[in-house]
């Protein structure tokens, strides 16, 4: 029930965060729900005329697409768009669609609009029988083309078209709405319907519009003109934010901006220090879709492909092979080039997948459990990780890749993972299926084990990438995700830096190739002493890119292993930051290329 303006207070929900920013702006509502058709029967000599208002609609339907299509065409930033509009163009021509329709107007003798509910139903119900989360999402543009259709049968003005710097309130829309969203420079967008894949949301982060989807009933609470406040980065939505509110997120929208400009100076400039030293600076996603925002923000790789989360967006189904091929062949593709590289499944603790819900394995201590590469070798993970591995490997055909598996403890889990890829490898040769032989297989170094043994490691794998968050709680024995500890989660702790020189000693007496993935490399001022212990590659949230790369060439690689070895003898968190803080304080700005 929607109260009365006055004495509505302000309202927080959380749904699914699916493009980041936050926008503030007045709700412009649009229509909910599906348009209910009129039905009725035919007489026999009515039929003709029937199929030819329907071809009218399809006509015009159409015409509006095209209208849409030129528009996106003369945006040179709108591929993915002007893709979608043309896949509805060719749906509406689809002989499923129409074919059946006319079959149901003849067989039947009902309307148009009947006809057309009926086929459509039977095409959606198909999708969405299918046990891939990608299929199912398109019966959705099957019901979008259908709404369409219907507008133009019932003869329906277009009517889409919110004013600047509204917030856009939806059950759902459609991609051909959404994607002139940026046209009429939205602030934002919520829905109750959609999820991380669904085409809206792929155009809302393609178009950086802060969004939030997946939120059920959002348009049962929110009234037009309502004041919203979208964080899409959070997924919450506040409903009539009180005046203190709107202030806290506007000073957050300014500190974005604020970064934002940062962005725009440095994209281009190398991420290089003052000495002319280069630091490889690599994104961190989880999705193919995130690699658009990466490059933009000046990412030379991808370091870290959390590919748990293929597992996380659907509660029901288990990703297969195809899946991970799929996601994983995006991922290659779209770096044109640039390596990427995808950590096999890190899931248990905190991320949890429907089919570890059901095995109720009802752990006292999950982030000490069967997690991680613990569970890709045990029973029940083991066909997921061979699945996991042959779409990976197949992927690799098509670009640089490298795998690399997360939580490792020593050598011998490492050779137990390493012997299920040669077996993999073997299949695939035994098949025929081609893939990258000499893909570079490495490791994350996330607890005390490994790093203490990093020597070793070294000998049977081809890189490390030191897992921060996870190296730290270990370290520190502190649970990452609970706040009463809070305090003791931290990264400049001597024993840390100590840990994290070994490695990368390890990792220079090796030869091996060495990065951090770890928010340890996201932090601008913790960044500066990750470069100073000797490491050179770096991989973060992409939005942290260009604020670390500007730190980097303030500094020079000499000072920052001169002030590694003075912080390597405090023997307090506080002093070290002290001394970190002081140097990175003392830095002149950088008037040269
Ligand atoms: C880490 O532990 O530092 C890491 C990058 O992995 P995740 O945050 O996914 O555990
Ligand atoms: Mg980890």
């Amino acid at each position: 029930m929607k109260g009365s303006r006055d004495d509505r207070e302000e309202l927080r929900r959380t749904g699914v965060a699916v493009a980041a920013g936050i926008g503030i702006g007045r709700a412009y509502l649009v229509g909910t729900g599906a348009i209910s058709a009129p039905r009725h029967h035919l007489e026999a000599d009515e039929v003709d005329a029937e199929i030819a208002r329907l071809t009218r609609a399809i006509a015009v339907s159409d015409r509006q697409l095209d209208k849409i299509k030129h528009q996106l065409a003369e945006e040179s930033e709108s591929e993915t768009d002007f893709h979608i509009v043309t896949a509805h163009q060719l749906m509406l021509h689809d002989e499923h669609l129409v074919d059946a329709t006319i079959r149901y107007i003849q067989n039947d003798l009902i309307n148009a609009e009947w006809a057309l509910r009926k086929a459509v139903d039977d095409i959606a119900g198909v999708f969405e029988a299918i046990e891939d989360e990608y299929f199912r999402e398109r019966a959705t543009d099957v019901n979008h083309v259908a709404e369409r259709l219907l507008g133009n049968l019932l003869g329906r003005e277009e009517d889409f078209d919110p004013p600047p710097d509204a917030i856009v309130v939806a059950h759902d829309l459609s991609p051909a709405d959404a994607a002139t969203l940026h046209r009429a420079a939205v602030s934002g967008l919520v829905t109750n319907a959609g999820g991380r894949t669904s085409h809206t949301a792929i155009i809302a982060r393609a178009h950086e519009i802060p969004a939030v989807v997946g939120l059920e009933d959002i348009t049962d609470v929110i009234e037009s003109d309502d004041l919203l406040i979208v964080d899409g980065s959070t997924g919450t939505v506040i409903v009539n934010p009180s005046a203190a509110t709107v202030v806290e997120y506007r000073e957050r929208q300014r500190r974005a901006a604020a970064r934002g400009a940062v962005l725009m100076s440095n994209r281009d400039l190398p991420a290089e220090t003052r000495d002319g030293i280069a630091i490889r600076l690599h994104a961190n996603i989880d999705m193919p879709e995130e690699i658009a925002s990466a490059l933009e923000h000046g990412a030379q790789g991808v370091g870290l492909v959390r590919s748990e989360y293929l597992f996380m967006t659907d509660a029901e189904t288990v990703p297969d092979e195809e899946a991970h091929y799929r996601m994983a062949r995006a991922v290659v593709e779209q770096m044109a080039g640039r390596t990427a590289t995808l950590r096999t499944f890190d899931l248990g603790a905190d991320k949890l997948a429907g089919f570890l819900s059901a095995a109720s394995l009802d752990e006292q201590n999950p982030a000490l459990g069967l997690r991680s590469v613990r569970l890709c070798l045990s029973q029940l993970g083991l066909p997921l990780f061979r699945a996991q591995l042959r779409g990976l490997l197949r992927a690799s055909a098509h670009g640089p890749m490298r795998i690399m598996f997360p939580m490792i403890s020593g050598v011998a889990e490492l050779r137990a993972a390493n012997e299920v890829v040669e077996s993999v490898r073997n299949e695939l040769r035994a098949e025929g299926v081609a893939f990258d032989a000499s893909l570079p297989i490495g490791i994350m170094i996330e607890m005390p084990s490994a790093a203490l043994c990093a020597d070793q490691l070294a000998v049977e794998c081809a890189f490390f990438s030191i897992g921060t968050n996870d190296l730290i709680q270990y370290t520190m024995a502190v649970d990452r995700v609970n706040e009463l500890v809070s305090y003791l989660y931290e990264p400049l702790h001597p024993a840390l830096l100590r840990l994290i020189a070994s490695v990368a000693k390890a990792a220079r007496d090796s030869n091996v190739s060495l990065s951090v993935c770890g928010e340890m490399a996201g932090d601008p001022i913790v960044a500066p002493v990750l470069v100073g212990l000797g490491i050179h590659e770096l991989s973060m949230s992409a939005v942290s890119i260009p604020e670390v790369k500007a730190q980097l060439r303030l500094t020079s690689v000499h000072e920052l292993e001169a002030l590694v070895e003075r912080v390597l003898q405090l023997p307090t968190a506080t002093e070290i930051r002290t001394e970190v803080t002081t140097y990175l304080d003392g830095l002149s700005p950088r008037t040269t290329r």
